[in-house]
């Protein structure tokens, strides 16, 4: 009986998590998964309902929990806070609690709405990646750092352990999907760079049936602009990552697009890449596609039913042709969306 955490959120979060669940709930009457939800106060919801960003009762549930689908968090109601009482806060927590050391990134090009991209359509045309991004490590967190009137300094630094787990899950993700992984790092420059390509090239031997190349991040930069149709999976480090994830994020064409997971230590969490959208909370205007997209990643990353997450995959993108929400210049309403969704599931 599979236990799934629900951290609604604020602004559009409760709508969209709403939609995703209706999903799931269909997916489950049929196949007969046996999943459990449980709503928990998460983000300014939270603050406003015990006091705290990350409460101690959902602090408890998810550790026990086989996932977490998380709405998004925050609003202009919460920005004067104290930082320890800040929605933002809640989110570093939450991470911070579950170890969630990789960051996985889809970014794929609906078939149909290749014209929603910013680039030419015969770019555009079959692009299905997925960035996989080292988060606890690298530059952002290394020591020493440190600031003088004359100076600054951060260090870059990276285990060898930290990379071969990052590197694992972004291998498994390959063999789920199709078999094709880039590594992408600075490895003619600095050191850091050729540990990563030591230790990704250690976990290759593990896993023989993924084709494997290496990438220099310059060069990696142009080629997603210029042929991203070329990619499967892009692993790297979490500087990078977080540039080439920005980067990839806008080929599909609209922020309502883009799921997420976070995979690591413990409990995964599974999240759409936008924010919480306060300017249309409460409207029922929402696009609900990337939370739904994210309920369809736990089911491949968490419940391993990658079947089942393709599923939902062309179910929504069957929805996004046929009943398009305004963000994508339809009219489609959350709930027609969602009902869109459900019959071409
Ligand atoms: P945050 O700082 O919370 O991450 P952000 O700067 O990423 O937020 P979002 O809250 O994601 O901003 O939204 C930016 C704008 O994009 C919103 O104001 C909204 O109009 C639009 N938007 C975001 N997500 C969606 C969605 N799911 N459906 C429709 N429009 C959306």
């Amino acid at each position: 009986m599979p236990r799934i955490a629900l951290l609604p959120g604020d602004g559009i979060g409760p709508e969209v998590t709403e939609a995703a669940v209706t999903v799931l709930k269909a997916l489950d009457e049929t196949e007969g998964l046996g999943l459990t939800f449980e709503r928990l106060p998460f983000g300014g919801a939270a603050v406003d309902a015990t006091g705290e960003p990350f409460p101690e009762v959902t602090r408890k549930t998810v550790l026990e929990a086989d996932a977490v689908l998380l709405g998004a968090i925050g609003g202009p109601k919460w920005d004067d806070l104290p930082r320890e009482k800040r929605p933002e806060t809640g989110l570093l927590a939450l991470r911070k609690t579950l170890g969630l050391y990789a960051n996985l990134r889809p970014a794929r090009v609906v078939p149909g709405l290749e014209h929603l991209s910013p680039l030419r359509p015969e770019i555009a045309r079959g692009v299905d990646l997925l960035i996989v991004r080292e988060l606890t490590g690298g530059i952002y967190f290394g020591e020493p750092r440190g600031m003088s009137e004359a100076e600054a300094w951060n260090t870059m630094r990276y285990s060898r352990r930290e990379v071969e787990r990052v590197a694992e899950v972004a291998f498994q993700a390959a063999e789920k999907r199709r078999g094709r992984l880039v590594s992408v790092d600075k490895a003619n420059v600095l050191e850091v760079g050729e540990l990563w390509r030591k230790s990704v090239a250690e976990v290759a031997r593990r896993h023989p049936t993924v084709e494997v190349n290496y990438q220099y991040v310059d060069a990696m930069a142009m080629h997603l602009v210029r042929r991203p149709g070329a990619f499967d999976v892009v692993l790297t480090g979490n500087l990078f990552g977080d540039i080439l994830s920005d980067l990839a994020s806008v080929l599909p064409g609209s922020l309502g697009l883009l799921p997420s997971a976070s995979l690591g230590e413990r409990t995964p969490v599974f999240e759409p890449v936008h924010g919480s959208a306060p300017d249309i909370a409460g409207k029922g205007v929402a696009n609900p596609a990337a939370a739904i997209l994210s309920a369809g990643m736990l089911l491949t990353y968490a419940l391993d039913l990658p079947a089942l997450g393709r599923r939902i995959e062309r179910a929504v993108e069957a929805a996004l042709r046929e009943a398009p929400t305004a963000d994508l210049g339809g009219s489609a309403s959350t709930e027609a969306f969602t009902r869109a969704v459900l019959e071409h599931l």
